[in-house]
């Protein structure tokens, strides 16, 4: 693995670690660029609170450790500083806002929640139907269409519990409007690595049919968690066996 844009910190509240450790699990592990995509903050009124993600008056802290990481081991890895966000059309121009005085390089699309996150409708529930299929596809279209997006991680991460034709059609508006929108789809190791539902192998498959440019992430939430060789092989089983184009991009782009 050359570069691996996928990584969080402890600042949202569900991942473990010194940031300066995630740096040297991946120069040990061969990685020559590492890009940090901790969950951006989010603004929500009412005084809601997502437990989900770094708080507002952390980005300062997250922005100054990456960057000066960035300097002190530019001789040995190429680190860029990111973000991991949702697209939630009500709050997303003032998520932008938020992070707009920040020097960050690229932002990826990961779509946690339904509507908002104000439904509180996880996609990870097992057994979600196709309506709950229906709003993600059209959230992350629209999240796709902002052009804020350097890549699209986990597109296969809603557990659904429908038939396999609402999957494939579902599937296909999602995979045919990112490939239109030339935004390259994540297989995400971090669900190889824990064994949960996604990566789907009826969305990958579909992604074949389509074309879509394929990218991996590992989606470290601990440090030694970067550009594990089993998680690779099993994401290369995936990329091989379908006929999947995998790209490997240096740079991020915003
Ligand atoms: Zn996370
Ligand atoms: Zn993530």
């Amino acid at each position: 693995m050359i570069a691996n844009f996928h990584t969080h910190t402890y600042r949202c509240n569900h991942a473990s670690g010194t940031d300066r450790e995630y740096v040297e699990s991946a120069i040990r592990a061969g990685v020559k660029v590492l890009g940090f995509s901790d969950h951006s903050p989010y603004w929500f009124p009412n005084d809601y609170y997502s437990t989900h993600r770094m708080k507002p008056d952390q980005i300062e802290d997250y922005v100054g450790s990456v960057l000066s990481l960035k300097e002190e081991y530019k001789n040995d890895i190429k680190i860029h500083l990111g973000f991991e966000a949702e697209y939630y059309p009500l709050y997303f121009d003032k998520m932008l806002e938020m992070i707009a005085p920040y020097p960050y390089e690229y932002l990826i699309l990961g779509q946690h929640f339904l509507e908002n996150e104000k439904s509180h409708i996880h996609v990870v529930k097992p057994g979600l139907g196709y309506d709950a299929l229906s709003t993600y596809v059209n959230e992350c279209i629209a999240g796709l269409a902002t052009g804020k997006f350097f890549y699209f991680a986990h597109p296969d991460v809603l557990n659904f519990g429908g038939s396999p034709e609402a999957y494939r059609s579902e599937s296909l508006r999602l995979c045919r409007a990112a490939k239109k929108m030339n935004v390259p789809l994540e297989i995400n190791l971090l669900g190889i690595r824990e064994n949960r539902a996604y990566p789907r192998m009826d969305f990958w498959r579909i992604a074949a049919e389509v074309g879509n440019d394929v990218i991996f992430g590992s989606d470290s939430h601990k440090p030694d968690a970067t550009a594990l060789a089993d998680d690779i092989e099993a994401g290369m089983k995936i990329v091989n066996s379908l006929g999947l184009h995998l790209i490997e991009p240096w740079e991020p782009k915003l």
